[in-house]
Parts: C-alpha cells; sequence; structure tokens
C-alpha cells in the first residue's frame, strides 16, 4: 500500500480543536498521522491511541446519532420499529461497549469503543453511567415522538440521505468536511437538512447550520431560500427551524476564510501542511486539559 498523504482540509471539528488548544490541534491533526499502523513509532501510536478517546457525553451522542440513523433505515424500508425493544437493544449494545472499553481492548484495537474515563481512571459512580444510559433512551424515546419525524415519514423515502453526509467540497482550494446528519426533500421542493443533538444543548450551532447552508449551495447547488436547517434537541425535545440567506451565507464563508487562514499560518510549511510540534502551543487554560485525550503525553503532572 502506498503512503498516505497528510493532505490540508477543513472541518467544524478542526476548527473547534484549533480554537481550543493549538497543542491539541497538532497531537490530533499531525502528531497521530500514521499511528493506525501497529508498526508505527511507539510515540505516533500512543497519540493515535489517545486520539480515539470519547467522552462518556461523545459516546452517548454518537450511540444516539447511530440508532437513528438505523431507524431511519428500517423506517424508509417500511419496517415495523417497535420503540422500547429498540431502545433496549441500542442500550444492551451500549453495555457491551463499555466492557470492551473498560477492559482496555482498544489499545490493541484503536477503532472500537474507547471512554476517557477508562483511559484516565475516572472515578465515576455507577449512577453517572445510569444517568448517561437515561440520557440515550430519552433521546431515542423522543426522536420517535417528535412531529418532524412525522412530517419526514409524510415525503418521499427515495429522497432521504440517511447515513451522515460526510462530504468533501472544495472551498476556494481547500476541502471542506461537513456531515449534516440527515436531508430530506419536502412536496414542495423544499431541501430539509437536520442536526439532532443530544448534549446540554448550549453553545452556538449557528456557524455549523451555516456550514450546512454552504454544503447545501455549493455541493447540491441549492440556494439557501429554498432550505430549511432544523436543529433537534433530542433530550427536551425542541426543534429549532433556521433559514439562512445569501448575506449570512456570505458571513459563513468569511468565518471559513479567516479559519482556514488562521490554520494554514501556524505550518512550517503550508504547502506540503508540515507542521512543527513547538510551534504549536500548549493552552494556558488547565480546564481544558482536564478533559484532554493527550494530557497523559503533553501534561502528565496533572
Ligand atoms: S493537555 Fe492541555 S495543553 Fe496539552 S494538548 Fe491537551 S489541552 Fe492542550
Amino acid at each position: 500500500m502506498g503512503d498516505l498523504a497528510n493532505e490540508f482540509s477543513w472541518s467544524r471539528s478542526r476548527d473547534g480543536a484549533f480554537q481550543e488548544c493549538k497543542r491539541r490541534y497538532f497531537y490530533h491533526y499531525y502528531g497521530a498521522w500514521g499511528g493506525w499502523d501497529t508498526a508505527a513509532a511507539p510515540d505516533v501510536r500512543r497519540l493515535y491511541i489517545l486520539k480515539q478517546l470519547s467522552s462518556r457525553q461523545q459516546w452517548a451522542g454518537r450511540t444516539v446519532h447511530d440508532a437513528i440513523e438505523l431507524a431511519l433505515h428500517g423506517l424508509r424500508d417500511g419496517r415495523s420499529m417497535p420503540v422500547e425493544p429498540f431502545v433496549a437493544d441500542v442500550i444492551e449494545r451500549m453495555r457491551g461497549e463499555w466492557r470492551s472499553s473498560r477492559d482496555g481492548r482498544y489499545r490493541d484495537s484503536p477503532k472500537t469503543a474507547a471512554l476517557f474515563e477508562h483511559e484516565y481512571q475516572v472515578d465515576l459512580k455507577p449512577e453517572a453511567w445510569q444517568a448517561l444510559r437515561e440520557n440515550v433512551a430519552t433521546c431515542l424515546r423522543n426522536f420517535f415522538r417528535l412531529p418532524l419525524l412525522a412530517e419526514i415519514r409524510r415525503t418521499s423515502p427515495e429522497h432521504w440521505s440517511i447515513e451522515h453526509w460526510s462530504k468533501v467540497f472544495d472551498f476556494e482550494g481547500t476541502p471542506v468536511w461537513v456531515a449534516p446528519d440527515f436531508g430530506f426533500w419536502t412536496a414542495e421542493g423544499r431541501l430539509g437538512l437536520v442536526d439532532w443533538k443530544t448534549g446540554g444543548g448550549f453553545g452556538d450551532a449557528s456557524f455549523q447550520l451555516g456550514c450546512y447552508a454552504l454544503y447545501a449551495r455549493e455541493l447540491l447547488g441549492v440556494e439557501p431560500k429554498v432550505v430549511d436547517l432544523y436543529e433537534v434537541n433530542l433530550r427536551e425535545p425542541h426543534v429549532t427551524a433556521h433559514r439562512w440567506d445569501d448575506e449570512r451565507l456570505e458571513a459563513v464563508r468569511e468565518q471559513l476564510r479567516l479559519s482556514i487562514r488562521g490554520m494554514k499560518a501556524y505550518l512550517a510549511d503550508a504547502g506540503a501542511n508540515v507542521a512543527v510540534l513547538t510551534d504549536f502551543e500548549r493552552t494556558e487554560d488547565l480546564r481544558i486539559c482536564r478533559w484532554c485525550n493527550f494530557r497523559a503525553v503533553c501534561r502528565p503532572e496533572l
């Protein structure tokens, strides 16, 4: 197999990592590169394994996203989806993943469930895990009850896009990755793009949703005025519909340009995407370090 090249691209999560801590960004996007190979240098392999860790909340969120994807496939194929057995199945799978993570399987198979709490031996009461399971069950029950789901089901399933639409498009010479969770077309010719949210719901989602609008414009050729962006908080449950226009889309483009320029300015060789560890400073905010995957190599004293 030929060597994979580490080419520069942009994504919302990459932007988030860059904003939080430059050193963490380096470890994630450069230091861990190639660590999927068991024969990689031990420090690279270690970074790669740490990179895979998820906090329990991230893990719960991914579990809900995957389960919804499965449910939508079933609904599209006309299968009946009894809610409680479906939820029980998901919880059972979670138990298996939790055990696998607790037993450290991810150290040999980094793509299996890997929880930050296990790697860093965070002392959690059983009630914390129970609350997490309950949150997953609540989100899924709420999903099945959503009026938006009923609305989606009235549309034609052959126009659904169920898999996380992780698609790349070219933005002024930079590949940009954007992944709406779900997309559908209404009978009136409007495109709905959905973002399922399972967390506490704080934080400004407008940049992320704006990137979806940009994705619709650049990749699908759909004008912002016919796109509805749905931010679905599954915990409440609460749906917020956002509309976009050309002016706001231009603001998203500008934010994207700034972010890309900022990241490239840190590179030793922007053309070849070469980064040097010492150019990427560590954050001063130790609260960020506490929950950072790379703490063991970066700030072991914590
Ligand atoms: S431990 Fe702190 S300084 Fe180091 S990479 Fe993580 S967040 Fe950054």
